[in-house]
């Protein structure tokens, strides 16, 4: 089974027609990097994927559970309030600018959702977060505040609260662009070490190397659609669509 699935997914802001017809499904264990000229609809794409936005037409499902489906005329219905909340708890999104609430510590940072949304008992909470943190090499670090951290820092706490949320996959939107160059291999690292653990992963990235070496697979958009898609390697290293063609140039 497809632990994710979009399809026919459209998207308009007022006239802008933003995401034509996006069809795309993650199997368990996959990572999906997703790459495209900025524009192309690929925010807005994990932004409807995570119900952060609506869209207009289609159907998403997260193991076998419908969000939204396609009513006459493919017009999208979602869920009911219930039903949603469940399937939100499956899927978790790291932003670029990281979004931590800076008024928390990073132990409260973490620890929040799973207490206050998911009911989970303080102190396993806290127990867990500060596995996480140790993973992350963050360990000493519980309790600082989100300004006292340098980007890279930021970020893995980010990736810490995503995953003490248990998600059945994480969403990236591209995790590395707010950093300064020398801070991005130490959160490619981290993602990474994800992979290898089989955490499924769609990852928007404009770190090709990356996309090339841990994507399972690639798509690349252009205009809110899906252009290409296929092995990293022959995507990123023999695109067959000229626009891919184009885009890619610029990386070389
Ligand atoms: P990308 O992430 O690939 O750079 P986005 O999904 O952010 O692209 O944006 C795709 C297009 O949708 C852009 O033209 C952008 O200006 C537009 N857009 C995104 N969000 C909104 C919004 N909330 N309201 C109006 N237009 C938007
Ligand atoms: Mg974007």
């Amino acid at each position: 089974m497809n632990l994710l699935e979009i399809s026919h997914l459209k998207k308009s802001f007022e006239n802008l027609d933003v995401l034509h017809d996006i069809s795309l499904s993650v199997k368990e264990g996959e990572v999906v990097a997703i790459i495209g000229p900025s524009g192309s609809g690929k925010s807005t794409l994990l932004r409807c994927a995570t119900m952060l936005e609506r869209m207009d037409e289609g159907e998403l499902t997260y193991l076998g559970k419908c969000a939204a489906t396609s009513k006459a005329g493919g017009h999208a219905v979602y869920a009911s309030p219930k039903e949603l909340k469940e399937i939100q708890g499956y899927f978790g999104l790291v932003f670029q600018n990281f979004n931590l609430f800076p008024h928390y510590s990073v132990l409260k940072n973490i620890i929040d959702a799973p207490v206050h949304v998911q009911k989970r008992d303080k102190e396993e909470a806290i127990k867990e977060a500060r596995i996480l943190l140790k993973k992350m090499g963050l360990e000493d670090k519980e309790n600082y505040y989100p300004c006292q951290l340098s980007g890279g820092q930021k970020q893995r706490v980010a990736i810490a609260r995503a995953l003490a949320l248990h998600p059945s996959v994480l969403f990236f939107d591209e995790p590395t662009s707010a950093l300064d160059p020398e801070l991005t291999g130490e959160i490619l690292k981290v993602i990474r070490q994800l992979a290898e653990e089989n955490m499924t992963m769609v990852i928007v990235t404009h770190e090709m190397a990356f996309a090339r070496d841990v994507a399972d697979r690639v798509i690349f958009m252009d205009g809110g659609y899906i252009i290409e898609e296929g092995d990293p390697r022959e995507v990123i290293e023999h695109p067959k669509e000229e626009r891919t063609r184009q885009f890619l140039a610029r990386f070389s």
